[in-house]
């Protein structure tokens, strides 16, 4: 098979910010005509079609695109067969159980002969049925967390990130269905067939996904210090020390995950460690 790869990615709601971010930062260079159904991609043979949410799985699997980026649970409800090349590491969230604050529901267990209302009721569905639970799930398609209010249902089941939705609408978590994240989907065939192609989409997106929670850190320090501060400096592989003009002085350079700079820092100093810089970083490729 020959053309330009064709990636479907969702034109409306939670994942288009982050998703069109994603690709840019990854160097694709297109132009938005106000999320006009296909953008060429500049630099690269690959049209971007924005396109429903909901639709992005069907695009991929009849083959009108090669490439997707859906939602876990989407692929989960709809049951679709995908191949599934990487977690993108944003659209996190959980499809989780709730009940009013005011109802005797306390677990999972206690939905038992109960209604639940969701918009994802084959995965719920599926849920109930391994947990050996008869509930009565009643599909709605939005507006979920109102359901208990008009009395359609005992319970939910519905998209929680940070959980203030549930709680602005009485409502509490009793347990997780299932976690989702965006996910990058790729057509069986084109798979199969433009392995290499997909392959080097993948690398450019994964390569800053793995960037966005690490940062390159430099910093001086007398040599001796070194084994001190190796220990406390694991790198991708092992860090970089470079000699200084100044005699028995070192530079070290080595790549720390974002979330432990702010504990790292004191020890490194603590351990002789001076002029010490945190650095972005774009693109890892290991
Ligand atoms: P929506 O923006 O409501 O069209 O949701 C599209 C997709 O974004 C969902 O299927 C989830 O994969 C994801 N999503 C939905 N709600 C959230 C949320 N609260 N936080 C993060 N991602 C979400």
């Amino acid at each position: 098979m020959t053309g330009r790869l064709r990636l479907a990615v969702p034109n409306k709601g939670r994942l288009v910010e982050p998703t069109v971010k994603l690709l840019r930062d990854a160097g694709l260079v297109f132009e938005e005509h106000d999320r006009a159904l296909v953008a060429r991609v500049q630099n690269l043979d690959l049209d971007i079609l924005f396109i429903r949410t909901n639709d992005v799985i069907e695009f991929v699997g009849d083959g009108v695109a090669d490439l997707g980026v859906t939602g876990v649970d989407l692929l989960a409800e709809t049951g679709a067969e995908l191949p599934r090349i990487r977690e993108l590491g944003y659209g996190r969230c959980r499809l989780a159980a709730a009940a009013p604050n005011d109802s005797p529901i306390r677990v999972i267990a206690d939905l038992a002969g109960l209604r639940v209302a969701t918009a994802h009721p084959n995965t719920t569905r599926r849920f109930f049925a391994e947990q050996r639970l008869e509930v009565d799930v009643i599909p709605i398609s939005g507006a979920v967390e109102v359901a208990p209010r008009l009395g359609l249902a005992e319970a939910v089941v519905d998209l929680v990130s940070t959980g203030s939705t549930l709680v602005m609408n009485g409502l509490r978590p009793i347990g997780d269905v299932l976690a989702s994240e965006a996910v990058l989907v790729a057509n069986p065939t084109a798979h199969r067939q433009r392995a290499d192609e997909l392959d080097a989409i993948d690398t450019m997106l994964s390569s800053v996904i793995a960037a966005r929670d690490r940062k390159y850190l430099m910093l001086n320090a007398p040599a001796t210090t070194l084994p001190e501060l190796e220990r406390l400096l694991p790198a991708l592989e092992s860090p970089t020390v470079i000699p200084l003009a100044h005699a028995g002085m070192i530079a070290i350079h080595s790549v720390v995950g974002a979330d432990e700079v702010w504990s790292l820092l004191p020890r490194l100093k603590a351990a002789g460690a001076s002029g010490i810089l945190v650095l972005p970083i774009e693109k890892i490729v290991p």
